[in-house]
This record gives structure tokens, C-alpha cells and sequence, in this order.
């Protein structure tokens, strides 16, 4: 493994549990993780060194004017006596050594929630940068960099983030992570597929395996997330940024929909596989109370405000949706994309997403979205359509193109991942017809490391360039898109690697694409 991450030695643990106090004695036993690790933050860079429980690091996310969520979760090692509520303190200061100490606190890991803490920080500054951290016993976190949302009346010149989606363990190192945390950003938006369920793969070109096979139990998931979050690059990225996260098919089950799992499972056993993998979500992520799961349910949809430059309508489009039509993946278009009720959305979630992008006064909306929107047809003899895409739900996306074409809303454009493939793609009145208005615009980030290497391939390479003319860009390598606003403009960086599957890979911008304020639609810079 590359993080110096070992077991201790019988006679250092002994040292190790002195030095933790009585606190933490008991819940640090034989074969609890000791790291020492480096953490770079951002462009300013230094060294923390920390001890257990700490060892998957600081998050924090859903950003307001005056706060935050901060989150940390105490992996209490195989010998930590399980029912126990451990306290925790917490603080946020005006600056990284911590002289100005701006707030602190006290709260409790429950063992119910894997030891997992979510503060929510309220009466802070607007659009600033603050840094926490926390303390178990003896033992301090890392320390994490966040920043407040701008005020919500407030003119700002500029505001930057980047989304990013789909970081399959085996299949590629998380380097990208690595060069987002040097960004000059103030937000990460990830659009899901944080971890994938299945158990190890085959293939000769994994540069890490699963430890367990596919998740499907509370403790499955929980594993799964503390093997993908004792990733360094990934924590740092973490501890850079706020985040806003929105999940997407493999938290759960590949292609679920609704109770509906990838092998047929249905009805009450999916939904206890999903109430297991929505809880250690929850337990991973630094999300509201909002977001707490009610058993299989869990809400994820909800919006966050920026200043006057930006709302962020974050959807979910697996919990509520009917099952695939026409088969599902790619098919022949069916009558069934057209049945009565079918929905990715949900009535709910579709009336506030409607209703929400009616009354923003924010000049840009941006739709965080897990899936394909855009028509996506692609074949030689037979034509298909992506079924578990918005393709297959051709209502609900009729009803937003609508409202972008009717209401018009400032600017709307929405985010995509799943696809693990970079595209820029013009939202069509009626896509049917290549003449009808541009009505909004698609940006969909490729994967983190999904899929391994990936290539830049030409247009002419894919074939949905030639049946898709709303579609402006096309690249197939992995990494994240970086976007930046002002009152003119929206400017969307692709940036990318030339490979995963070794270490180190530099980054560099394939392609930038400009979309003006009050024009619908992209076009390259
Ligand atoms: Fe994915
Ligand atoms: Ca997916």
C-alpha cells in the first residue's frame, strides 16, 4: 500500500495505548490502525502527523453563509468495545495553526453511526476560508480547510468548483484527487459512485483490490467505505474543500431503481440492502441531519445557495425512479419509455425541482444530476438509446426542457457523471428535431479513475458524434471538470490525465468551453 499506514508492533502498542490516556484505552485495542501521515492542503502545504482513530481523515460539506457540516468518524480498531459513545471535541479557527480558535465544541460518535460525527456549524463569516479539526483523548485529527458559501444577497465577481464522479478502488489511483487540492476553488461538487459494491475484480490491470466481496450487509458497506476512504489523495481533497454530494447507482447496487436491484432482487429484501448502504453513506459523507436515513429512505435532493451567482439543485435520481424501460442499458426504443407514471425523478422531487428553478434569482443553475440528460443515440444498423439515462425517462426530461424553454430560468446547466467520459452537450427543446431551440446546456465530467486509463480518442472514435448533433465535445480520458464563474460567463475546464493505473500522472486542460451569460449552450474557448 502506498500510505505508511501499519499495525503496531506488541510493544509500541503498549506505548500507544499509555500515550492515548485513559479515554481512548479501552477503545484502542490490538490491531488498531496507528498512521502517520502527510496531508497537504491545498497550495499552502504542511505536515500533520496523527495517531488512531483518526485514520480516514476530516470532510466537511453542504456549505451555508454562516457554516457547514464538519465530519470525522473514529475507527476505534477490531478490539474497540463496540456499544460504547465516545466523545469528541471539535474547533474552527480563523486560520491553519490554529491561534484564533473561532468556535468549539463538544459531541458524542454512537457507536449506532460507526463512531461517524457530523457537526453543523452555524455563525461563522460568509464566503471565507475557516480550518478544524478534532480531538478524541489525546489524539487530534488532521486538519481540514472549508470555506462559508458567499452571502446570499451578496454580489460576488467570481466562484469556482469542481465536479467529479465515479472513483472505482481497482481500476485506477486517485491522483486526480491529488491536482483537484491544488485547485483554486472554493466548492467540490461529486455527482456519485463514491464507492462501487462488487467484490474483487479479475482483470491483470487493477492497481488494488476489493478486500470483500460484493456489499450487500451494514457491515459490508462500512467496509467498503474505510477501504476507499483510506485513500491519501482522497482524503486531502476532503480536507481542501467543502463538498456537496449527491450519490448515484454503485453506493447501492449497479442500475438500481427504486426497490429494484442489478439481479432481480426486489421489493423488501433491496430495500434492507439499501437501508444498509444509504446508512453507511450517511455514517461517510459529510452530510446534514437532513440527510439522516429513515430506514431505506434517505433525502438527498436539496439546494444550496451562493450569493446571487449560483444555486445548486442537487437530484437523485435513483431512489425515486420507475425501473428501466424497454430491458434496460441500451435497447431499441420501446413503448415502455413512454408508459404512464414512468418517472426518474419522482412527482415530488420533480414539482420542487420545477418550482425551485421557476423562482431562483441566481444567475447561474446549476442541476447537479448523476445521469446522461441529453439524447444519447448510438449503433450502425440498430439505434439504441441508454435506458437507465434520461433517455429512458423521456417525460420528466420533456417537462425541465420545457421550463427551460418556456420559464427560462438564468442560465441552466447541468452537471453530469455515471458515464466515465468527458462531453459538452447543447439541451434541445425537442431533440428529435436538430433545428429545434438550444434551451440549455450538459456538462458531463468523466471518472476519477472508472474504467482504468481511458484514451483521447477522436470524434470519429464514437460513434454517437454522428447521430448526436447537439453533442459539441467528446474525450475519454479520466479526471474532473473544473468550472468558474462570473457575470459574463460560465467557463468549464476539462481537466485530464494520460493514465491511472500508474502514479503521478500530471494534469493538464483538453479542452475549455464557454457558456455566456443569457445564451443557452457551449462553445469551445
Ligand atoms: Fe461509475
Ligand atoms: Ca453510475
Amino acid at each position: 500500500m502506498r500510505s505508511r499506514r501499519e499495525f503496531l508492533s506488541l510493544s509500541s502498542r503498549t506505548a500507544a495505548l499509555c500515550a492515548l490516556g485513559p479515554l481512548q484505552l479501552k477503545e484502542i485495542g490490538a490491531g488498531a490502525f496507528i498512521g502517520d501521515k502527510h496531508i497537504k492542503i491545498g497550495r499552502r502545504s504542511q505536515t500533520i502527523s496523527y495517531e488512531s482513530p483518526f485514520t480516514l481523515g476530516v470532510a466537511s460539506g453542504d456549505p451555508t453563509p454562516d457554516g457547514m457540516v464538519l465530519w470525522t468518524r473514529l475507527l476505534t480498531g477490531i478490539d474497540a468495545t463496540p456499544e460504547m459513545t465516545l466523545p469528541v471535541r471539535w474547533e474552527v479557527a480563523d486560520d491553519d495553526t490554529f491561534q484564533n480558535v473561532v468556535q468549539t465544541g463538544e459531541t458524542a460518535a454512537l457507536p449506532q453511526l460507526a463512531h461517524s460525527v457530523h457537526v453543523e456549524i452555524e455563525g461563522l463569516k460568509s464566503g471565507r476560508d475557516y480550518w478544524y479539526r478534532f480531538h478524541a483523548g489525546d489524539a487530534t485529527s488532521p486538519t481540514g480547510r472549508t470555506r462559508t458559501a458567499p452571502p446570499i444577497q451578496g454580489d460576488i465577481d467570481q466562484f469556482s468548483f469542481v465536479f467529479t464522479s465515479c472513483q472505482h478502488y481497482e481500476r485506477g489511483w486517485y491522483t486526480g484527487f491529488r491536482h483537484m487540492a491544488e485547485e483554486s476553488i472554493g466548492l467540490v461538487v461529486h455527482l456519485g459512485d463514491y464507492i462501487y459494491e462488487d467484490g474483487p475484480g479479475i482483470r491483470t490491470d487493477l492497481v488494488r483490490l476489493h478486500d470483500a466481496n460484493e456489499t450487500h450487509s451494514l457491515e459490508d458497506y462500512r467496509a467498503r467505505y474505510t477501504l476507499y476512504k483510506s485513500d491519501p489523495d482522497l482524503q486531502t481533497a476532503h480536507a481542501s474543500f467543502p463538498w456537496v454530494f449527491t450519490p448515484d447507482d454503485h453506493e447501492v447496487d449497479n442500475d438500481f431503481a427504486d426497490n429494484h436491484g442489478e439481479d432481480g432482487t426486489t421489493g423488501k429484501a433491496f430495500l434492507r440492502r439499501r437501508a444498509a448502504a444509504f446508512q453507511a453513506l450517511y455514517e461517510h459523507l459529510p452530510l446534514r441531519s437532513t440527510s439522516i436515513p429513515d430506514g431505506p429512505y434517505m433525502k438527498l435532493y436539496r439546494r444550496l445557495r451562493f450569493g446571487r451567482m449560483m444555486q445548486l439543485h442537487v437530484l437523485d435520481t435513483r431512489q425515486y425512479r420507475t425501473p428501466q424501460p424497454c430491458g434496460g442499458r441500451r435497447a431499441v426504443p420501446c413503448p415502455g419509455q413512454h408508459a404512464e407514471g414512468a418517472t426518474i425523478l419522482g412527482e415530488d422531487q420533480r414539482s420542487w425541482l420545477l418550482n425551485n428553478l421557476d423562482r431562483s434569482s441566481a444567475r447561474y443553475n446549476i442541476v447537479a444530476n448523476q445521469v446522461f440528460m441529453a439524447k444519447l443515440l448510438e449503433g450502425r444498423k440498430r439505434l439504441t438509446l441508454p435506458m437507465d439515462k434520461w433517455d429512458g425517462y423521456p417525460a420528466d426530461r420533456q417537462q425541465i426542457l420545457n421550463l427551460f424553454g418556456k420559464q427560462r430560468p438564468s442560465n441552466p446547466i447541468v452537471i453530469t457523471g455515471d458515464i466515465h467520459t468527458n462531453w459538452v452537450n447543447d439541451l434541445k427543446l425537442d431533440f428529435d428535431r436538430p433545428e429545434s431551440v438550444t434551451v440549455g446546456t450538459e456538462l458531463v465530467g468523466t471518472s476519477i479513475s472508472s474504467s482504468g486509463d481511458g484514451q483521447d480518442m477522436a470524434p470519429q472514435g464514437n460513434n454517437a458524434m454522428g447521430h448526436n448533433p447537439h453533442i459539441k465535445f467528446f474525450n475519454a480520458q479520466r479526471g474532473y471538470v473544473r468550472c468558474e464563474m462570473t457575470a459574463k460567463r460560465l467557463r468549464a475546464d476539462y481537466r485530464v490525465m494520460p493514465y491511472v493505473t500508474k502514479p503521478n500522472a500530471p494534469i493538464s486542460t483538453r479542452a475549455s468551453f464557454i457558456v455566456e451569460d443569457g445564451t443557452p449552450g457551449a462553445q469551445e474557448a
